[in-house]
C-alpha cells in the first residue's frame, strides 16, 4: 500500500494551505519562511486523522484489501498515541460524503487520492496535496478533510481548494472536459454536513488569473503587511511588528468625543479587544517557552505554578486513613458520567442518537446566552418580549 507520509510532505514558499494568508499579507509567506516550524498536537492529530482517511479512501477505491490487512492497519491507527476514537466516527463521515458524489454519477468517475498537484501556472514555485479529486461528466469535484475544530472553513471562495483545482485542471483538462467545478470540505467536528461550493470553470480560471500579480508580489516578499483574522495561523502571530502596533493601536478609538463610547461603537472595540486578548495569550504562551529555554524577556521571569496535591501512594495512604479511623465509605464517589460522555460509549453518533436522544432520555437545554460576531451561524435570541407573545398569553396566567 503506497500511503502517504502526511507529516513528511514539502511545503512549498507559497503553499496552498497558506494562500488565504499571502493573498492578504504578500510578505508574510517570506517572514514565516525566516521562522522555526512549530508543530502544534493539534496539527498531529490532524495529520494522524488525514492518514486514517486516507486507508479508509484508499481501501474502498484505489487498493481493495481484504477485512484482516484494514483491520491490522486501523489497529495500528488506534495504538497511536494522539488517537482519538472520534477520528474513526470522523473519517467514515468523509469517506460516505466521497461515496455519496462517487454514486452521484451515471458512470464510475475517475478518482485519485493524495495527489500532488502543479500551481506553478499561478504561484511560484507553488504545489500542493490535494486529499481527494474526482472527475465525471464534465464536473470536477476537489474534497478536503479538516480535523480542526477551532476555526471553520468554509468551501466558498476558499482559495486553498480553489488552488487545488486549478492544479487538478492542469493536470486532467485534456484528458476530461471539465465545465463544473465542485469544492467540498468535510470539517465533521464542526458541521454535521460538508461545506460545499460551486463554480464555472472559467470563473476558476479567471480568479486564477486575478491572483497571480498579488503571488508575484508574495514570492518575492514585497507589499504592505496587512493585519486580520488570516493572521490566526501566521508563525509571525506572536511577534509580528505590524500586527502588534495595529493591535495596541488606539488612535481611532482616542478621538471619540462623548466620554461614554456608544453601542454602535463597541461592536469594533470588542472586535479588536478579541483579537488583543488571543495574541496576549499566544505571546505569554511562546515568552514563556523561550525563557524555560534560557532565554530572557525583559522584565519577565518563569516561576513553578501553584502544585497540586496527590497521594504518593493511594492504597497505601487510604489503609492507613481507614487504620485511623476513617470509614471506607468516605473515601470513595460514584458519580454518573454526563449524558455527553455516554455519546463516546457508542460506535457512532447514530446509535447514542437512536438509544438516548430519540428516545427523549438525553434532551437538549438551551445553552448560557453569549455574544458573538454577527457572521455566526446560530439565529439571534432576544429576552425582549414580542407584544405577538405578550398578547397569546392566557388572560389569567
Ligand atoms: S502576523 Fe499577520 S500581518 Fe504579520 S506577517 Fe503574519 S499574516 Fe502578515
Amino acid at each position: 500500500m503506497s500511503q502517504v507520509a502526511h507529516a513528511d510532505r514539502d511545503h512549498a514558499l507559497l503553499s496552498a494551505s497558506g494562500a488565504h494568508r499571502w493573498l492578504h499579507c504578500t510578505p508574510s509567506a517570506r517572514l514565516e519562511a525566516s521562522l522555526p516550524d512549530t508543530t502544534s498536537e493539534a496539527a498531529k492529530k490532524g495529520t494522524l486523522a488525514h492518514e486514517i482517511a486516507e486507508l479508509k479512501l484508499r481501501k474502498h477505491f484505489v487498493e481493495p484489501m481484504g477485512p484482516q490487512k484494514f483491520a491490522a492497519a486501523m489497529r495500528k491507527f488506534k495504538k497511536h498515541e494522539l488517537y482519538e476514537p472520534e477520528m474513526d466516527t470522523h473519517t467514515d463521515m468523509y469517506l460516505e460524503n466521497i461515496q455519496r458524489i462517487v454514486h452521484s454519477f451515471s458512470s464510475q468517475p475517475y478518482i485519485t487520492i493524495e495527489r500532488k498537484v502543479d500551481l506553478t501556472t499561478y504561484v511560484p514555485e507553488s504545489f500542493g496535496t490535494s486529499d481527494c479529486i474526482i472527475i465525471g461528466g464534465k464536473q470536477l469535484h476537489v474534497i478536503d478533510y479538516k480535523n480542526g475544530q477551532g476555526v471553520p472553513v468554509p468551501a466558498e471562495q476558499n482559495p486553498q481548494m480553489m488552488l487545488y483545482a486549478l492544479g487538478a485542471l492542469r493536470h486532467y483538462s485534456l484528458l476530461y472536459e471539465i465545465e463544473t467545478v465542485h469544492l467540498s470540505i468535510v470539517q465533521p467536528k464542526v458541521w454535521d454536513e460538508p461545506s460545499e461550493w460551486s463554480l464555472p470553470v472559467n470563473d476558476l480560471l479567471a480568479w486564477g488569473e486575478s491572483i497571480k500579480p498579488i503571488a508575484q508580489a508574495a514570492y518575492k516578499g514585497e507589499g504592505e503587511y496587512v493585519i486580520g483574522e488570516h493572521c490566526g495561523f501566521c508563525r509571525a502571530r506572536n511577534t509580528c511588528r505590524a500586527r502588534v502596533e495595529q493591535l495596541l493601536s488606539v488612535e481611532e478609538i482616542a478621538p471619540l468625543k462623548p466620554p461614554l463610547i456608544g453601542w454602535d461603537e463597541v461592536g469594533e472595540v470588542l472586535q479588536r479587544a478579541d483579537g488583543i486578548v488571543k495574541w496576549y495569550n499566544s505571546l505569554k504562551e511562546a515568552a514563556l517557552a523561550h525563557t524555560l529555554a534560557g532565554g530572557e524577556v525583559e522584565g519577565w521571569k518563569a516561576v513553578e505554578g501553584r502544585g497540586l496535591r496527590q497521594f504518593a501512594d493511594l492504597d497505601a495512604a487510604f489503609a492507613h486513613l481507614k487504620a485511623n479511623g476513617v470509614d471506607e465509605a468516605l473515601l470513595y464517589e460514584r458519580k454518573p458520567i454526563t449524558a455527553a460522555a455516554t455519546e463516546k460509549l457508542f460506535e457512532n453518533k447514530k446509535q447514542y442518537k437512536e438509544l438516548l436522544e430519540d428516545t427523549g432520555h438525553v434532551i437538549k437545554l438551551p445553552g448560557a446566552p453569549t455574544l458573538v460576531p454577527v457572521g455566526d451561524k446560530r439565529p439571534p435570541i432576544t429576552n425582549r418580549v414580542s407584544p405577538e407573545d405578550a398578547f397569546s398569553q392566557p388572560a389569567n396566567s
